[in-house]
């Protein structure tokens, strides 16, 4: 079992790589932001509450996202879990190290994803969604192969995020600086910290990766 949060900001490349070490190793991708996704489309109270928060682009409260982290990591079995999007504040830190303790595991490594805000614009503004296997592609960079049509499923489901707006990602971006970007230090101070170029090619990230992956 190897466990490992994707750190970085949005954009940065979190989910494409979840999704490969999914499919690679059998790894359970564990993304807050599609799990809040699910509640808001599946029509649930909670998800009504968030979706204006989420719209704007701003953090949902500690307390929302820690009770659905906590909800997958005592049902959810796998070669490990990747957490993607999560924790995203100090307080969220401090309670997945509790949860993981509670469900007797703990965590191997932290991966940060550096990558500069140019890089994340370009990066945000072609993002494309499947809607049914949630699989990620880019308009320039990462095309389908047949337009309108997931290479993954063959679902014409294809969407563009409510949030991947110019004005929310100013304001996603200014979150992650002021709340998430501590965790750089907090997990640097306690030795679980490895920082990759995340501006490389798909697949040199996910070397990288698997090289810190397969050193613990
Ligand atoms: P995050 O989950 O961190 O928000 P995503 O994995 O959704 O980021 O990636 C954001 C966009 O950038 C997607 O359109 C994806 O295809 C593209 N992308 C991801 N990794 C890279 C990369 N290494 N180089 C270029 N584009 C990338
Ligand atoms: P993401 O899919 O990770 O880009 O997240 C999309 C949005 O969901 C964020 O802009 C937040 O509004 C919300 N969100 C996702 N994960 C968290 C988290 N761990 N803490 C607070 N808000 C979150």
């Amino acid at each position: 079992m190897v466990n490992v949060i994707l750190l970085g900001p949005p954009g940065a490349g979190k989910g494409t790589q979840a999704k490969r070490l999914v499919d690679e190793r059998g790894m359970v991708q564990l993304s807050t932001g599609d799990m809040l996704r699910q509640a808001r489309s599946s029509g649930t109270e909670m998800g009504r509450r968030v979706a204006h928060v989420m719209d704007r682009g701003e953090l949902v409260t500690d307390d929302i996202v820690i009770g659905l982290i906590e909800e997958k990591l005592t049902h959810a079995e796998g070669a490990g879990f990747i957490f993607d999007g999560f924790p995203r504040t100090l307080p969220q830190a401090d309670a997945l190290g509790r949860l993981l303790d509670k469900v007797g595991q703990r965590l191997d490594a932290v991966i940060e994803m550096q990558v500069d805000d140019a890089a994340l614009v370009a990066r945000i503004s072609g993002r494309v969604t499947c809607g049914v296997c949630g699989a990620v592609y880019h308009d320039q960079t990462h095309p389908t192969r047949q337009p309108g049509v997931c290479d993954a499923c063959g679902s014409t489901d294809l969407r563009r995020r409510a949030d991947d707006n110019e004005a929310s990602l100013r304001q996603r971006l200014m979150e992650y600086y002021k709340k998430t970007s501590p965790l750089i230090g907090y997990y640097y101070a306690k030795g679980q910290l490895t920082t990759v170029d995340g501006l490389a090619a798909v697949e040199v990230v996910a070397e990288a990766v698997r090289r810190v992956l397969d050193k613990g």
